[in-house]
């Protein structure tokens, strides 16, 4: 039985919890930290292993179980990969609690909101034609399809199990969550309009040419120095459905089917595509290894991952 102070993390673990019926002991401004449970009888022997993560909208939960057998993560169903674990991003929009099943044994988890940034900018045009040329639809409608296939492969790997590190040495600029509502109206028909946009990455505001290293091992499944949108793009599977995306590269110094470690260079950052000014743009694509339908894939916090703890 572990002591209960065991179950907070190190300032820089923002939640490791347990799983096993443990109560919440949450602040308004920390993701809640699961203590142990109140006797080890409640729950059988098999499956005293903890699962570890983040509970917070945005999260990702870690949970040990037999390679091959199901975890459910509410209606989710999951395989335990070769790692001997299922790994479940948090969705951003998620309900406050979850149940997670395994071995037929339901553990409801409460998860902490996101208090993301809602900001309303007036403005907008609503009659702003893209009068793209067709030289640029074309290089769009390629872009799109590079980055299906990027999303579609699958690899084995093991996802968050060894913990994330930063890509890049420089400091957040762009949280991951925000939603931006530009609304207008317009001068032809006097009608209002609107255009939302929620922030998918974590920016880092890097100059050009700043190394980017991977955050954790994986394999390339795209790499490509000129996407329309994204400009130098690399797409790096993890494993366990989690997929990095790095936008806006000015150099891409890896190809598709390279395998790399934790802390390789990879990139320099960059201000191509379509972007603002000079910054990295990397997002964590959870997808569901479990399905081939990608429609259902979301992103996660990558912020969230580098609070889970980095092993060796
Ligand atoms: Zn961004």
């Amino acid at each position: 039985m572990r002591a209960a102070a065991g179950c907070f993390s190190t300032p820089l673990i923002a939640a490791l919890l347990l799983l096993a019926g443990c109560s919440v002991a949450a602040t308004p401004s920390e993701p809640p930290v699961l203590a142990p449970p109140e006797t080890e009888a409640a729950i059988p022997p098999e499956e005293t292993a903890t699962c570890f993560g983040i509970l917070k909208q945005g999260g990702l939960i870690i949970c040990p179980a037999e390679p091959g057998s199901l975890v459910e993560f509410g209606e989710t169903k999951l395989i335990a990969g070769e790692t001997g674990t299922a790994q479940y991003g948090l969705p951003r929009t998620m309900p406050a609690e979850i149940d997670v099943r395994r071995g037929g044994v339901s553990i409801p988890l409460a998860i902490a909101p996101r208090e993301d940034e809602l900001r309303v900018v007036p403005g907008f045009d609503c009659d702003k034609i893209d009068a793209r040329t067709p030289a640029q639809k074309a290089h769009a409608a390629d872009s799109w399809t590079k980055k299906e296939a990027g999303f579609a492969s699958l690899n084995t790997g093991r996802g968050a199990l060894d913990g994330f590190i930063l890509p890049a040495d420089a400091p957040p600029s762009s949280p991951f969550g925000p939603t931006r509502k530009y609304v207008g109206v317009s001068k032809t028909s006097g009608k209002p309009c609107e255009s939302m946009s929620v922030h998918q990455g974590f920016d880092l505001a890097a100059p050009v040419g700043t190394p980017v290293i991977a955050p954790a091992d994986g394999i390339v499944t795209l790499a490509d120095p000129d996407l329309y949108y994204e400009g130098g793009t690399i797409f790096l599977d993890h494993g366990h459905g989690l997929l990095s995306v790095f936008m806006h590269l000015s150099a891409v110094d890896v190809a598709a089917g390279d395998e790399v470690k934790r802390g390789d260079l990879i990139a320099k950052t960059g201000n191509t595509g379509r972007s603002t000014g000079p910054h990295l743009h990397w997002a964590v694509k959870w997808r569901n290894p479990d399905t081939e339908n990608r429609g259902g894939d979301y992103y996660i916090d990558p912020a969230l991952l580098l609070d889970l703890p980095v092993k060796d």
